[in-house]
């Protein structure tokens, strides 16, 4: 019996949960829902850095870590890869291709905050997508604009912005609603991948929106990777 350490906090993480027996352990860092339908085990809270979780491997002797956490959570994905070096166990990882700019996408790339800020300075009204990283900035908005930010828990706004509390899937006919109500000129997005967030692009294709997109983090060398969740499952069944 192979006994894995699932590290999640995504939607495609949960699905691979959902598959797993009680031998094994899915973790997650405490900041989303904790689902409690799960037959596998679920633990919450880090580890204490790579030296943590390889001391968690061994303590709890797991054979097989699976990285499935989002592809900007960069620090656990090098722990996980860190740690499984030490503990003598394989990393496998779930590497979600990257959306792809098409006809009529305006991307502009930026690496950091400074970078995403600079710009965004001819704009007036951006819809910010990727997570709590503007709430620190409320303070700092500059007199023109007015930002609309979209995360998983509400926070209060002030004057020059407005914290939407939300949860994907959104569907293309939500976010058409969303835009056209709250006149975005510019929409700034990490490129996450997958079908759960992708609408917002759509519609920034349709009205002609530039995106902001922040750039991919760099992602350690694991045993092996995956695309999808379907050929992780598949690859987890035949060890048994
Ligand atoms: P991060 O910066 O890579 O990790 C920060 C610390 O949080 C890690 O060093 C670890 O603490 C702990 N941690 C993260 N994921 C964990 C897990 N699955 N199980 C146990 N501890 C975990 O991560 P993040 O960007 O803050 O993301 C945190 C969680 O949210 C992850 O589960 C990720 O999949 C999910 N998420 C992130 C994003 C995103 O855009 N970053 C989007 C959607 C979901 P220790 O060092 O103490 O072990």
């Amino acid at each position: 019996m192979t006994r894995v350490l699932l590290l999640g906090g995504t939607g495609d993480a949960l699905r691979i949960a959902r598959q797993l027996g009680a031998e094994h352990v899915y973790s997650l860092a405490g900041l989303g829902k904790v689902p409690d339908d799960l037959s596998c085990e679920v633990r919450v809270g880090g580890f204490g850095g790579s030296e943590g979780m390889a001391r968690y491997i061994e303590d709890e002797r797991i054979d097989l870590v699976i990285d499935a956490t989002h592809p900007y959570a960069a620090q656990i994905s090098a722990n996980a890869a860190q740690a499984s070096r030490a503990a003598r166990v394989p990393c496998w990882a779930l590497r979600r291709e990257g959306w792809q700019p098409q006809t009529g996408d305006d991307w502009r790339m930026v690496d950091d905050w400074a970078e995403l800020t600079a710009a965004l300075a001819s704009f007036r009204r951006p819809l910010f997508t990727l997570g709590r990283e503007p709430l620190a900035h409320l303070d700092d908005i500059p007199p023109q604009q007015f930002w609309t930010i979209r995360c998983l828990d509400p926070y209060e706004g002030n004057a020059h912005a407005r914290i939407l509390a939300a949860r994907g899937p959104f569907t293309l006919e939500d976010e058409r609603a969303l835009f056209s109500a709250e006149a975005f000129d510019v929409v700034v997005s990490k490129n996450s991948g997958g079908s759960a967030t992708e609408a917002k692009l759509e519609v920034a294709r349709e009205r002609g929106l530039p995106v902001v997109m922040l750039r991919r983090p760099e992602l350690p060398a694991v045993d092996r990777e995956f695309a999808d969740v379907t050929g992780l499952l598949e690859a987890l069944q035949v060890l048994g």
